[in-house]
């Protein structure tokens, strides 16, 4: 396997850490403090525009598309060091346009979009005028298991109308969200994965309703969130069928396969930080006649740290580079393991990063416990940890057995 990088990801890598260092974290406070200064929760902070604009001007803009004409043009392997960097703030993946659920949402627009679909979401989106979100879980059913999905996108001549009750969907709150990209059934008499669709739901059309912003531990998440939504008899034109009737799990998985990797990305940054913060801690903080970094148990926990974050780096990047070389289809093993190992990963160095800071720890000043919830419910939304195993159960058992 090779991961060397190449000239021009080093120079990219090297940028985004200058921009880390001069933009991202003098600014966190800044944006935490004008989320909570306005009057309204969801409306994005001005300080968020001021970041793009440097990102964008750094040329650390839209570095998740592999097409190289709209985006930066890299494989998975080259991403990973870059989105991992990106992972260690929350401002940071939409400060450089790499933010989810965007990112997902636009690489379906680019393979999937028709040109309207490309000139009227796409594009504003690649310059992050707006921003989007998915909806395809349900309050009814269990909806790690897509195929219990029951929202309905039927035909009426020209159109289709969609009647649909969805949670979860994040971002949906932003004051910036336009559109929606919505998984439902158009057939539930057809075979069993042939009866979805994905389609485009503008998010101001007449029936669409935010019904409330879901709390995570307590957090909303503001001004992205997470919310329940209701599609009540939305009418869309035939045309806003993504790639046809029945087609909706080709398209999850197409756009689940890199997204889902990024995440677990993300989270090695995240970790990272926090191993940072515990070491700093354990340095600076003196108990019972020393420095914490004396104790045996705080090295243990430290040095646990360190190889279980390199264990899931090297994971992630066997993952990224299967997908690069033989395809998100046959990496199917490999997306699913990091999806296990990485936030379980990130949960451990956080949840001891926290143990450590004592009850600095459980608040908000450290950021640790934020960390925390965001690793926590990334055990979630990607596909419960459960699912991502019995793929990885099924094709193992698929395999030929040794003779006795
Ligand atoms: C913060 C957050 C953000 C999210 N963002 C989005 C979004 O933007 N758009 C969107 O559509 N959805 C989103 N989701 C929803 C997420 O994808 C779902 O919660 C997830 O797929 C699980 O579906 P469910 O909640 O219906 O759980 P269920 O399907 O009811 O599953 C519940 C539990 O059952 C167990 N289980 C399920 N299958 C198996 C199995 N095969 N073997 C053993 N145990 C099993 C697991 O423990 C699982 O956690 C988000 C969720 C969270 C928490």
């Amino acid at each position: 396997m090779d991961f060397s990088t190449s000239p021009h990801t080093d120079a990219l890598r090297q940028r985004l850490l200058t921009f880390m260092d001069d933009a991202i974290y003098p600014n966190e406070a800044v944006y935490t403090k004008q989320v909570s200064a306005t009057a309204n929760r969801w409306e994005s902070p001005p300080i968020m525009e001021t970041l793009k604009s440097q990102a964008r001007a750094a040329g650390l803009w839209n570095l998740f598309l592999p097409d190289s004409e709209l985006g930066a043009g890299l494989s998975n392997v080259e991403y990973a060091p870059l989105c991992e960097i990106l992972g260690r703030s929350d401002i940071a993946p939409e400060a450089c346009n790499c933010a989810a659920p965007d990112t997902g949402n636009m690489e379906v627009f680019v393979r999937y979009g028709t040109d309207e679909h490309r000139e009227r979401w796409l594009s504003p989106l690649l310059e992050g005028r707006i921003r989007s979100a998915y909806a395809m879980t349900e309050p009814a059913v269990a909806s790690s298991d897509a195929t219990n999905i029951e929202a309905r996108i039927e035909r009426d001549g020209d159109h289709y109308v969609v009647n649909a009750h969805k949670w979860w969907a994040s971002g949906a709150g932003d004051t910036r969200c336009r559109v929606f990209i919505l998984m439902g059934k158009t057939d539930p008499t057809a075979a069993k994965h042939k009866q979805q669709s994905m389609v485009v739901v503008p998010a101001d059309a007449p029936g669409v309703t935010l019904v409330r912003p879901l709390t995570v531990f307590g957090y909303d998440h503001a001004p992205h969130g997470h919310f329940e939504v209701t599609f009540e008899n939305v009418r869309i034109p035939a045309t806003d069928v993504l790639l046809g009737e029945g087609r909706g799990f080709e398209i999850a998985q197409g756009r689940l396969g890199p997204g889902r990797i990024h995440h677990c990305m993300r989270l090695i940054g995240l970790a990272e930080r926090a191993l940072e913060a515990m070491c700093a801690r354990a340095k600076s903080r003196v108990a019972f006649g020393g420095p914490l970094a004396q104790q045996g148990v705080v090295m243990e926990a430290i040095a646990n740290s360190r190889i279980e974050i390199d264990q899931a780096r090297l994971l992630t990047l066997n993952a990224a580079h299967m997908m690069d070389t033989v395809g998100n289809k046959f990496a199917r093993a490999e997306i699913a393991m990091i999806k296990v190992v990485a936030p379980n990963m990130a949960l451990n160095v956080i949840d001891r990063a926290i143990q450590l800071h004592g009850g600095a720890g459980v608040c908000d000043d450290f950021g640790l416990a934020a960390a925390w919830v965001h690793a926590r419910y990334l055990r979630l939304a990607d596909g419960p940890d459960e699912v991502h195993r019995r793929a990885v159960a099924r094709i193992e058992l698929k395999k030929g057995t040794a003779p006795s």
